[in-house]
């Protein structure tokens, strides 16, 4: 990025938001940073509050905002399983209401928008690893719908604006981040273990543990964001992000338990609904159109995040 850009970054107080804030400023961009707090405080972005090119706004997406930016980073949407599903009907109103007024606010400022997408996309895959062309196995009625079926219209919406509108859009799906800025009662599953080790607690896994996952650590994840926004103007997306080293949640918390050399036992909780049973991204695509792949293995990734949540 060769000029300053006036960014806007919604959900920008978040886990991932305040970390992409933190690198666009250190590039020397003016951040708007738009968040009402939903699921996340002060305490991710109040290192900036000083900072001359850094300013907040509370605010909430599903309302129409009236800004003047060049770069608009969608990620306002809660993004855990027990934070979206606490208001169901607020997680869809953010990623439609949301995705519309975030659209309508590039359309008419002419500004460049990526949309935080996720793998939820795909819900319980049937293939796998996870292609973008895969079209998904989602349940349109249960739990996780608000999130998933949410997400999966906002990337309607982006498509439509790009053919009715012409809107320059990137789209990524992004696979599960972890790292030091989660909440501690986030609920997602390495904030959770790593809280339960360092507490002594015992660790929650849902069912068997053999269901899988593949974690990107927060660092890799902004990189590919930021490359998505500044590739050319006809790589659209949708694109995967995320790290396909997979583990299944019994390993990690074999991982995180030995890591932390805590006492705690491991304990088998009920699987929730709709859970999905495997998930690993395909970045064929990343790799080709971005040059881009994670960095930061998972045993590198959890010694930050680890050291985050013994600090708190
Ligand atoms: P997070 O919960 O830490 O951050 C979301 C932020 O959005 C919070 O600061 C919250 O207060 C804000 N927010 C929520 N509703 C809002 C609204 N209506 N108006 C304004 N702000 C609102 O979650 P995160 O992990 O940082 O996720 C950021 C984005 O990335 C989300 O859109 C999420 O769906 C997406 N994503 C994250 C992951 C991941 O593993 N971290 C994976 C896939 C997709
Ligand atoms: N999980 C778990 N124990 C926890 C929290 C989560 O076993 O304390 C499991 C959860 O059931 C899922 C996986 O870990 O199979 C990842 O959950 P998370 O909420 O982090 O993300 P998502 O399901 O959205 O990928």
């Amino acid at each position: 990025m060769d000029n300053p850009l006036q960014v806007m970054v919604t959900g920008g107080a978040g886990f991932l938001g305040s970390h992409l804030c933190d690198r666009l400023l250190a590039a020397g961009h003016d951040v708007l940073c738009v968040d009402n707090f939903y699921t996340s405080t002060r305490r991710n972005i109040v290192h900036l509050l000083e900072h001359p090119n850094f300013e907040l706004m509370r605010h909430d997406v599903t309302f129409p905002l009236y800004v003047e930016v060049d770069r608009i980073y969608n990620l306002a949407c809660p993004a855990s399983p027990i934070h979206y599903q606490s208001d169901p009907v607020q997680t869809t109103k953010t990623s439609v209401h949301g995705a519309i007024n975030m659209l309508g606010l590039a359309k008419r400022t002419g500004a460049r928008i990526l949309q935080a997408s996720t793998s939820e996309v795909y819900g319980d895959p049937e293939l796998h690893p996870q292609p973008e062309s895969y079209w998904g196995n989602v349940n349109p009625i249960g739990i996780r719908s608000c999130y998933d079926e949410g997400k999966r219209c906002a990337e309607t919406l982006f498509f439509d604006y790009r053919r009715q509108h012409k809107l320059p859009i990137k789209v990524a799906r992004i696979f599960n981040t972890y790292g030091p800025r989660m909440l501690p009662n986030d609920g997602r599953v390495v904030s959770n273990f790593i809280v339960q080790a360092l507490q002594g607690k015992d660790i929650t896994i849902y069912g068997d543990g053999s269901q899988t996952r593949s974690f990107c650590y927060v660092d890799d994840l902004v990189e590919g964001l930021i490359r998505l926004m500044e590739s050319a103007e006809e790589v659209t997306g949708p694109i995967n992000l995320g790290n396909p080293g997979e583990f299944s949640i019994r390993e990690l918390a074999e991982k995180v338990v030995a890591m932390t050399a805590s006492g705690s036992k491991i304990v088998y909780e009920p699987l929730p609904q709709d859970d999905p049973t495997q998930r690993k991204p395909d970045i064929t695509l990343a790799r080709q159109t971005l040059g881009w792949e994670p960095t930061i293995t998972l045993d590198e990734g959890l010694k930050p995040t680890m050291a985050y949540f013994h600090d708190l």
